[in-house]
């Protein structure tokens, strides 16, 4: 099956009855790129940056390098960076605090909110980098969208005191994560965003009531719940109507056996660990949709 699927990484997705899905990969760190062929993919679909948070918080020179190394290497093609998303199932220490329900508390974009000293840092890097290629960012956990105004209020300020500077900048376009189930339910609320990219691994969670690294819930925890998928083909159809950009990056989208009620739901856009990337285009052309 493996060696099958191999044969769909050169070509474009498209399924049996020929509807093209764009697929773009996740990746990490900066030399996750290097082991990928960017004719193989759309470009990246969601960068996670909390690695680059490890012991230390990384200044501005390192995130700047990291973010244009990856810009650099899909040339035109669409690299979605995402802000720290630290907390939860991603501690990093100095930074994320100590609380009894991690998964419901300061994490993602309410933690860089409430240290706006580190995510400035963040977004300086970011608009330097985004000189480099065709950037888009993205924030983790938004609930309401007066947090979205708030971000982007600062990427404004930033970018305003970088032009003071003479110093070379861009302001790439602003999306926001769907994991947080308000989102989905009334997306109404961000008909201003640039795009949406649904993250299945917390929206999974969060409308099951069952932990992504749970083991005794695991079974609870499926994408494929009607629950999940109606919210899912819902926030698609908004897109739809709105001329919004809607995405998938979370696991479910390199998962064969998910990829079918996926596409069903109204998405065409999927973003993969890279592992993954053949298996879901083979698993993409096998659909009838
Ligand atoms: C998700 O929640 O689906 C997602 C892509 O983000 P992360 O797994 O990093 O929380
Ligand atoms: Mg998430």
């Amino acid at each position: 099956r493996r060696d099958k699927a191999q044969t769909y990484l050169e070509r474009p997705a498209v399924t049996k009855a020929g509807t093209a899905v764009r697929v773009q990969v996740n990746i990490a760190d900066p030399s996750d790129v290097d082991g990928i062929d960017i004719s193989t993919c759309e470009g990246i679909g969601l960068m996670r940056t909390e690695f680059l948070f490890g012991k230390t918080l990384p200044d501005e020179e390192t995130q700047y390098c990291a973010y244009r190394k990856v810009l650099e290497w899909a040339g035109e093609k669409p690299v979605t960076i995402r802000t720290v998303d630290a907390g939860g199932d991603k501690p990093v220490p100095g930074f994320t605090v100590d609380e009894g329900n991690p998964f419901l508390g300061l994490r993602g974009i309410r933690l860089s909110l409430a240290r706006p000293e580190v995510f400035r840092v963040q977004i300086r890097a970011l608009l330097r980098a985004a000189v480099h290629g065709n950037l888009k960012v993205m924030f983790p956990m938004i609930a309401v969208a007066d947090e979205y105004e708030r971000a982007v209020a600062l990427f404004t300020e930033e970018q305003a005191g970088l032009v003071a500077r003479g110093v070379a900048q861009k302001m790439p376009p602003l999306g926001i994560m769907v994991e947080v189930p308000s989102v989905a339910i009334a997306p109404e609320a961000f008909a201003n965003v640039a795009f949406f990219s649904i993250g299945s691994n917390d929206l999974t969670q969060y409308v099951m009531a069952a932990a992504r690294d749970n083991a005794s819930v695991a079974h609870l925890n499926s994408v494929r719940h009607p629950a999940v998928l109606r919210l899912i083909a819902s926030v698609a159809a908004f897109g739809r109507a709105q001329k919004i950009p809607v995405s998938l990056c979370g696991d479910a989208g390199g998962d064969p056996a998910s990829i079918p009620a996926l596409l069903e739901a109204g998405l065409r856009d999927l973003s993969v660990v890279p592992a993954q990337l053949a298996m879901a285009k083979a698993a993409i052309a096998d659909v009838s949709i």
